[in-house]
């Protein structure tokens, strides 16, 4: 599943094919992803520059010469495609999965986009100048100044969920899922299970650096897998990682050799050391 690394990923891989082209033809092959495209989708991105492609959390954000805004979010298996030179038409055949070739982007520049998406928890919704977003209650992005240790003791204290939880609340910080907090609660030796209101200042501190370097470390994998992803297979930001604990079930601690475990919370996988995380 993408987070704020493999979305910042697709952003630096989509940049230099959108950003400063028009959007020649856009097709849709279907009315809805997790949420409808709502109306007049097509009409209001065709025939406008786009003209800055930014990351939000775990959104792409399309800026359009009309001043309309594009926000795209993958959910749990959503992909970009580039093809530098195809076909006249779009044409399935050319597609690995076309069941799941969902919305065709075609820029002037003779780029093509596709985004496929099988199980369809991505959405795309254009925003107007002015309306309302799903982003405005958005927290901090994890590499702000403004995310640091003082911040987040205060959004944690007197929180009575567990500390997993309040890392995925998206409103508190932006852009983290279930692979990252994993990570960075590992190595800030805090257990999924303690209650957020319970995390010390001095952990706090501790962990924010951890969330900063966990992020920025997958980050950089990203750009690395970047550099070959077009002699690869074209599609953008999903890069082999290596992970301390997440997936990582019954395999010994880096740290302690402690077999990582995997416990069930709010319906989501936690993989932990019991030993080094408190
Ligand atoms: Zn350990």
């Amino acid at each position: 599943m993408p987070e704020l690394p493999e979305v910042e990923t697709v952003k630096r891989g989509l940049e230099p094919v959108m950003q400063g082209f028009i959007f020649e033809r856009v097709t849709l092959n279907r009315l809805n992803l997790r949420f409808p495209f709502g109306k007049n989708f097509i009409s209001r991105i065709q025939g406008k520059t786009l003209t800055s492609l930014t990351r939000r959390g775990k959104f792409l954000k399309a800026t359009l010469s009309s001043n309309d805004v594009l926000y795209m979010h993958l959910g749990m298996s959503g992909r970009f495609t580039i093809d530098n030179n195809p076909t006249a038409i779009y044409d399935s055949r050319n597609s690995t999965n076309p069941k799941h070739d969902h919305v065709i982007f075609e820029m002037n520049n003779g780029v093509r986009i596709t985004y496929n998406d099988p199980r369809r928890f991505g959405f795309m919704e254009l925003i107007a100048p002015g309306e309302p977003s799903r982003l405005d209650k958005m927290g901090p992005e994890p590499l702000d100044n403004m995310f640091n240790g003082p911040y987040l003791f205060n959004k944690l204290s007197g929180k009575k969920n567990t500390i997993k939880s309040a890392l995925l609340d998206q409103s508190i910080i932006s852009g983290l899922g279930n692979i990252y907090v994993c990570e960075a609660i590992f190595k800030a030796k805090i257990s999924p299970k303690r209650l957020a209101g319970k995390v010390t200042i001095k952990e706090t501190e501790i962990l924010v650096n951890e969330i900063k370097a966990v992020i920025k470390k997958a980050i950089e994998a990203g750009g690395s897998s970047l550099k070959d992803f077009a002699s690869v297979d074209g599609n953008l930001g999903y890069f082999q990682h290596s992970f301390d604990v997440y997936a990582q079930a019954k395999m010994p601690c880096k740290v302690c050799t402690t077999p990582i475990e995997r416990i069930v919370q709010n319906g989501r996988s936690s993989f932990y050391c019991k030993a080094c995380q408190k």
